[in-house]
């Protein structure tokens, strides 16, 4: 098995004010974090300065959302030209919150993605299927569609990592199984290897999201095809440092 580095996401959400957001960044500094894993915390635009200024810069900072240019008459948007001129080095695109509530489609996630690539930074992609579609027995229908949008947009995967997050699992406390999340984790890199590359199935990183605990995290860690994870909720709580050292 190609060896990918485990890389774990937090996702605050529309969380948090200047004196929690110090304060977990105050938690995670002090921390003894595993060396092995990558870190990266998605903080609410606003708060990007300051959360760039208190972490060390072995934790990433990543935006929840960009979009496809870089200037321009695009009222209430930020572009990845202004993240990376605030220091910050990823953005998460295609949260299925973004894909619901604001009826972002695939095709316009991938061509955020791909602006956010070509302008440098490192991108968390996210997918997932909801539940009435998993009952339909469709996951790998959707999964497929939504890879494929991305790869549509995505020549060079190198700087992308895959969160599959199933949207029934998101905020709910139902978290997928080990097995579940990794029979999809196996499709998506058989996905992979027929429709892009061998090389790019086994090198890149897809991360679980859904409800993710400090008491579920170690689990879903030892399966061979979950490389990190995505967390909301438990990323605000001091159990993320477990979450992040779930391999160890
Ligand atoms: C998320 O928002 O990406 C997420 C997985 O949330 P939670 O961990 O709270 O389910």
């Amino acid at each position: 098995m190609a060896s990918r580095q485990f890389c774990v996401g937090g996702n605050w959400k529309m969380n948090g004010d200047q004196k929690s957001i110090a304060e977990i960044c105050k938690v995670l500094s002090g921390a003894a974090l595993d060396p092995s894993t990558q870190v990266v915390i998605g903080c609410p635009a606003i708060y990007l300065m300051q959360v760039r200024n208190l972490l060390p810069c072995s934790i990433g900072v990543a935006g929840q959302n960009s979009y496809k240019v870089s200037k321009g008459a695009f009222t209430g948007e930020i572009s990845p030209a202004m993240l990376k001129d605030v220091g910050v080095e990823w953005v998460i695109l295609g949260h299925s919150e973004r894909r619901a509530i604001f009826n972002e489609s695939d095709e316009l996630i991938a061509e955020k993605a791909e602006h956010a690539l070509a302008e440098g930074l490192k991108v968390i992609a996210c997918i997932g299927e909801s539940l009435q579609e998993r009952e339909a027995g469709k996951t790998n229908d959707v999964v497929e569609r939504q890879m494929a949008a991305y790869a549509n947009k995505i020549k060079d995967w190198t700087n992308v990592v895959v969160a599959y997050e199933p949207v029934w699992a998101i905020g709910t406390g139902k978290t997928a199984t080990p097995d579940q999340a990794q029979e999809v984790h196996a499709h998506l890199r058989k996905w992979l290897a027929e429709k892009i590359s061998p090389q790019v199935s086994a090198s890149l990183r897809i991360q679980y999201g859904g409800s993710v605990t400090g008491a579920n995290a170690k689990e879903l860690a030892k399966k061979p095809d979950i490389d990190g994870f995505l967390v909301g909720g438990a990323s605000l709580k001091p159990e993320f440092v477990d979450i992040i050292n779930a391999r160890q």
